[in-house]
């Protein structure tokens, strides 16, 4: 881009998985990456969006745009061949923005949750972690390194009404974090996570009570305000970029202060 000031991510190519429209946290991530000079590759899930993902990854520096479901091991292995076709082989960042629980268990009682809906819950949103990163391991270590996010939530720390198994989800979500983190630190590639406040996309409609939990969060969090995605896109850029070179293993809360609270 003529005239533009040197971007963290100038010459970096990155791969974001979760985008399924102008809404999701994936979305702001990407546009922050692509306007400090990232190239893209995007995944989109089930045809429903590919269109909408298409029209959003044609605005920015995109070479590659395919579908994948995470829990399909064939779909991962694809995703990562197709990725290093398309930038020469390496791989600088991941971005990992996927999760999912059957609706009528974020409501209700988590005790009641199905065995086979809550292997479902961990499967989308922690395992895909692992599968993701093992798959990058080798892109990034062609690069001399790299830089993975994922996207978490206070719910995985201490329950919070209504979450339920996606809170199990998530606490398998951040340690997976953390152990990726040790294992493939010896390969200079990080791995960190956003614990998010609430941001009203198409994942939180699903919550039952996704209203009353944004209320609460006005009013107790140190400073009375609301985040939104552009604020997550801010503190990934910093944890993906060079600017956070000895940072790895971590969780950075971009919750208005929501998590320092006890009541
Ligand atoms: P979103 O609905 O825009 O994104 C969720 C993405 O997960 C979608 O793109 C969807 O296609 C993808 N996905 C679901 N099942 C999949 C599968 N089997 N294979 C591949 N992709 C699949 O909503 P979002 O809020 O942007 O969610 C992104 C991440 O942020 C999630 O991990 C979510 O838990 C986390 N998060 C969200 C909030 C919030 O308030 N919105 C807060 C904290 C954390």
């Amino acid at each position: 881009m003529p005239g533009r000031s040197p971007g963290r991510f100038d010459g970096k190519q990155a791969l974001v998985l979760g985008v399924a429209n102008r809404r999701s946290i994936a979305w702001a991530i990407a546009r922050r990456l692509a306007d400090e000079g990232a190239q893209l590759a995007f995944t989109y899930q089930g045809e429903r969006i590919e269109k909408g993902v298409r029209e959003l990854a044609e605005t920015v520096d995109t070479k590659l745009v395919t579908g994948c479901d995470v829990r399909s091991d064939e779909d991962v292995a694809r995703v990562f061949a197709e990725t290093a076709d398309a930038f020469g082989g390496g791989l600088d960042v991941l971005v990992h923005s996927v999760a999912y629980a059957a609706a009528e268990d974020l409501e209700g009682r988590f005790t009641d949750t199905p065995r086979d809906r809550f292997w479902l819950a961990v499967d989308v949103s922690a395992y895909s972690l692992v599968a993701c990163a093992r798959a990058a391991e080798p892109l990034m270590e062609s690069r001399g390194g790299g830089s993975i996010v994922t996207m978490t939530y206070l719910g995985g720390v201490r329950a919070v009404p209504h979450y339920n198994v996606m809170g199990v989800a998530k606490a398998t979500l951040d340690m997976s974090m953390r152990y990726l983190a040790w294992d493939l630190g010896q390969k200079s590639i990080r791995v960190n996570a956003i614990s998010a406040g609430p941001v009203r996309t198409l994942a939180a409609r699903s919550i039952a009570g996704f209203t009353t939990m944004e209320e609460m969060f006005e009013q107790r969090s140190p400073l009375h305000r609301h985040i939104d995605s552009d604020d997550v896109g801010g503190a990934a850029a910093y944890l993906l970029s060079d600017d956070a070179e000895n940072v790895t293993g971590t969780t950075l809360y971009v919750d208005s202060g929501y998590h320092a609270m006890g009541m």
